[in-house]
């Protein structure tokens, strides 16, 4: 689904990604663990197309399709969300507004009929219990006055509404209590099928517990420096990171 070869990218002339390959398969978990300021944040962004973010080298195919001359509305609706470590907020657009839109825009890529008013509401009540969103805040303005929690179980509605084939968590679990990451977390596994894939940020073991992922991959000053399966992530949580780091000097 997702392949990466030598991925190189700069902000303001800086490298921060420094040559990372990944492959990406449905079905698929794979988690990304690593120290503050490793890459994580700017890999997803440059995934997504985030302009601040320049390409210097590398590929990246998505379904076969170059990802890196696509405009980034077009990787969402080829099937690529992104699931923000900082959600934004959209003051004066109201949550079941904002998703109609976005289902609608995903379904005429496809060439599907956009859904009515009612139909819409209806696939919107069912995938609001996926993440147990408080169907009072689908009428509030995107994320506003959102709780932390809030924001992120919005993250995984939109998810959940937008049906994509490759979803990048950016540390989903940031700021959640415990019932909180629970609920985010088992939302996410219910949505996983063997035809979609999904990429999980993270700092902490805990969510894996729930999301098991098939691959963890250690990113350390812009590059992979490690890939195994789930006993990595128990073994980081024991170890920490240090050993990472001076193994690199
Ligand atoms: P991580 O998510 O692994 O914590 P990031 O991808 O957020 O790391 O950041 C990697 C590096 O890129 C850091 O040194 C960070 O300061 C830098 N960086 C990220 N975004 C910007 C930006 N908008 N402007 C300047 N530097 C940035
Ligand atoms: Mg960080
Ligand atoms: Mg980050």
């Amino acid at each position: 689904m997702l392949t990466i070869k030598n991925l190189h990218a700069n902000i303001n002339g800086k490298e921060i990604l420094k040559g990372i390959n990944l492959e990406v398969k449905a079905g698929e978990v794979h988690a990304i663990m690593g120290p503050n300021g490793s890459g994580k944040s700017t890999l997803a962004s440059v995934l997504a197309g985030r302009e601040v973010f320049e390409v210097t080298a590398g590929d990246v195919t998505f379904n076969g399709k170059n990802l890196l001359e696509m405009a980034p509305e077009n990787r969402s609706r080829e099937g690529i969300f992104l699931g923000f470590q900082y959600p934004v907020e959209i003051p004066g657009v109201s949550m079941v507004n904002f998703m109609r839109a976005a289902l609608n825009e995903h379904r005429k890529y496809k060439g599907l009929e956009p859904l009515s008013a009612s139909e819409f509401l209806k696939t919107m009540r069912q995938k609001s219990q996926i993440v147990e969103i408080d169907s009072k805040l689908t009428n509030r303005a995107v994320n506003e006055g959102f709780s932390g929690g809030e924001k992120k179980k919005n993250e995984i509605f939109q998810m959940a509404l937008l049906e994509p084939m490759l979803s990048i968590l950016d540390e989903t679990d940031s700021g959640l209590d415990i019932d909180a990451l629970r609920i985010v977390a088992t939302g996410v596994t219910k949505l996983k099928t063997s035809e979609n894939a999904t990429i999980v940020i993270t700092h902490y073991q805990r969510l894996l517990d729930y999301i098991v992922p098939d691959y963890v991959h250690i990113l350390y000053n812009g590059r992979i420096v490690k890939s195994a399966g789930k006993e990595l992530a128990l073994e980081l949580e024991e170890k920490g990171y240090d050993w990472i780091k001076n193994g690199d000097e």
